[in-house]
């Protein structure tokens, strides 16, 4: 591998602007179904706030174009989960994905976690994502204050023993180890993002290393499995590709990886279509996923 690992500085002097996003607003909210662990199709609401960027820099994230340069104010977290709620109809399981780190106390206020989780109360469970290294003390005090079930969805990315470093995550399989086994002692599930062909991979390579990244997040405990095929757009990837060092995957390359899952039978594993339900001559492909996700069964092609 030639490239040299990649810094903060790198990626940061790569990036285009953010997209402007308001303290007391969440940037996007839905509703959409989702098999839960027991095998019931259930809604989820899925509410993405608005808050400060995430303190890491990872090669690949766009998610920091929807967050604030600063914090927000304590009681505007609970706020934008208020009016989002109200918009919404309801629902089983609550995600609040925050572009970042939830236990990150510069994005998401610590004195709010007593006000989330009463807006939380109605929900079977709720769902937040953190890095793994900041799963630790304030994470379980907010699973104390919860009534139904709580699940963290944390990046693993990718198990290559040479690519992981690359991505400047600042993380290691040892971090997602131990979170992952902190969680499960403390009786929250855990969900892990995995990435289907990284930067530095060819496509072949891009599986076999998401096959091996799904083995090794079942093995450390996790519950489900999301794919995430990687993608351009922060202008570090752009950059990559234009060095040669990256390359979304191949349709076939995020079937075979999310066929290859779904056969563990290890847990529930769903495919990221957000960004590549482009129409045209994949849209039949790309519906076939999409009912994959929701009947958690391999279709025929
Ligand atoms: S930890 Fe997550 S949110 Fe933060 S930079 Fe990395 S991928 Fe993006």
């Amino acid at each position: 591998m030639t490239h040299p690992l990649p810094t903060d500085d790198w990626v940061l002097a790569r990036r285009p602007p953010r997209n402007a996003v308001a303290a007391d607003r969440p940037y996007a909210f839905l509703v959409e179904p989702e098999p839960a662990a027991d095998g019931r199709l259930v809604d989820v609401a899925t509410l993405f706030l608005s808050n400060r960027e995430c303190p890491f820099r990872c090669v690949m994230c766009d998610l920091w174009k929807n967050t604030l340069a600063e914090s927000v104010a304590p009681g505007q977290i609970p706020e934008q989960i208020r009016w989002a709620l109200a918009q919404l109809p309801a629902a089983h399981h609550l995600k609040l994905y925050n572009a970042g780190s939830f236990f990150d106390p510069r994005a998401v206020p610590p004195a709010d976690y007593a006000a989330i989780a009463r807006l939380a109360a109605p929900f079977e469970r709720v769902v937040v994502e953190c890095h793994p290294r900041l799963v630790g003390r304030r994470c379980f005090e907010f699973q104390a204050l919860l009534a139904g079930q709580f699940e963290v969805a944390m990046g693993l990315e990718t198990v290559h023993p040479d690519v992981l470093p690359r991505l400047n995550k600042g993380m290691t399989l040892a971090d997602f180890t131990r979170a992952a086994a902190d969680l499960r002692a403390a009786g929250a599930a855990v969900r892990a993002f995995i990435l289907v062909r990284p930067p530095f991979l060819t496509d072949a390579e891009g599986l076999e290393w998401a096959k091996r990244s799904l083995d090794f997040a079942f093995a450390a405990g996790a519950e489900c499995c999301s794919l995430i095929p990687t993608r351009a757009g922060n202008g570090a990837m752009e950059e990559l590709a234009a060095q040669g060092h990256f390359a979304p995957p191949s349709l076939d390359a995020v079937e075979a990886a999310f066929e290859y899952g779904l056969g563990l039978r290890a847990g529930r594993v769903f495919v990221d279509l957000w960004d590549i339900g482009t129409p045209g001559a994949d849209a039949a492909r790309v519906a076939r996923l999409g009912r994959m996700n929701l009947s958690q069964k391999v279709e025929a092609p």
